[in-house]
């Protein structure tokens, strides 16, 4: 493959706006029976992963994304032992999730294995705990494998991209019906959800679809400057614990996890949200 050097890169969103990263080198580009892949290295943002057409993570910016996917659900539930994964084969959110000792099992439901094949090659920052004995990968459509799995998980994680292709499903009313009895009585699902400015046209029947499933739903906030808007949304949902008033701070401090976002005060600000986005869920 013939390497392409210095050319830039654009996302768009909605064909109208788009967010432009300048690449150093193309590291790899491929199609796999889903999506399209690239890999590249960039100046700003260093190593990148697309996904059609769509930045998935960056070296310089994912820790923000992947440490509030997983602490935030993980310091809430009081003793989270199995943990599911939808999506995230690039093995960051893994890599956060191995971080909680009370995690006897975390499985990975990622449908293309060329993601996590090419994440283990090229992005070990992320893939570094993809072979931990903890975790097992389930190469397997996750809307499928939840459908199958019935009061098993403590804690259930929706790492998934935009709704495209094979995650259209991962936003409809039957795959969410199906991750609630996939959950324990006392279970939690978190992920991802979209970007409030951009976004809204998902964001909207999003949070309508899961406020009769969750007796607690919940947006919380962080920064991901490399994605459309920069600024990224999470859903909490949960059948009992409320994200601050179970917040299991005392083990957050005994742990004294390395992480570089999440801290004691993002746990309780990030779910404090402006108007327009109250309105937006309401
Ligand atoms: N952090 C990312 C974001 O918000 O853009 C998501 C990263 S992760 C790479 C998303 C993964 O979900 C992809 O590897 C994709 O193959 C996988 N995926 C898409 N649809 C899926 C499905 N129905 N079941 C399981 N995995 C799916």
């Amino acid at each position: 493959m013939a390497i392409e050097m210095d050319f830039w890169f654009t996302e768009t969103v909605n064909d109208i706006v788009g967010n432009t990263i300048k690449v150093k080198e193309r590291i790899f580009s491929g199609r796999s029976e889903y999506q399209e892949i690239e890999i590249v290295d960039t100046y700003h943002y260093g190593r990148t992963l697309i996904l059609e057409g769509s930045v998935q993570l960056t070296e310089k910016d994912e820790f923000t994304y992947h440490e509030m996917i997983s602490h935030i659900p993980l310091f809430t539930h009081p003793n989270p032992e199995r943990v599911l994964v939808i999506g995230g084969g690039d093995g960051g959110t893994i890599r956060e999730v191995m971080k909680h000792p009370t995690v006897i099992q975390a499985q990975l439901a990622e449908i293309d294995p060329l993601v996590i094949e090419k994440s283990k090659q090229f992005l070990p920052f992320v893939s570094c705990e993809l072979e931990n004995p903890r975790v097992e990968i389930i190469i397997q459509d996750g809307m499928q494998y939840v459908k199958h799995h019935k009061g098993i998980f403590d804690v259930v994680l929706i790492d998934s991209p935009d709704p495209v292709g094979p995650a259209v499903g991962l936003y409809q009313k039957e795959f969410f019906e199906d991750v609630h009895k996939a959950l324990k009585d006392d279970g939690i699902m978190v992920g991802q959800s979209e970007s409030p400015f951009f976004d809204q046209t998902i964001v909207r029947p999003l949070y309508t679809i899961l406020k009769p499933l969750f007796p607690i739903r919940k947006m919380y906030l962080a920064p991901v400057p490399s994605y459309p808007s920069g600024l990224w949304s999470f859903v909490f949902c949960s059948k009992r614990y409320d994200p601050i008033l179970h917040y299991r701070l005392e083990d957050f401090h005994r742990l004294n996890l390395k992480t570089r976002y999440y801290n004691e005060a993002i746990h309780q600000a990030a779910f404090a949200l402006p108007n327009f986005i109250q309105e937006l869920i309401a």
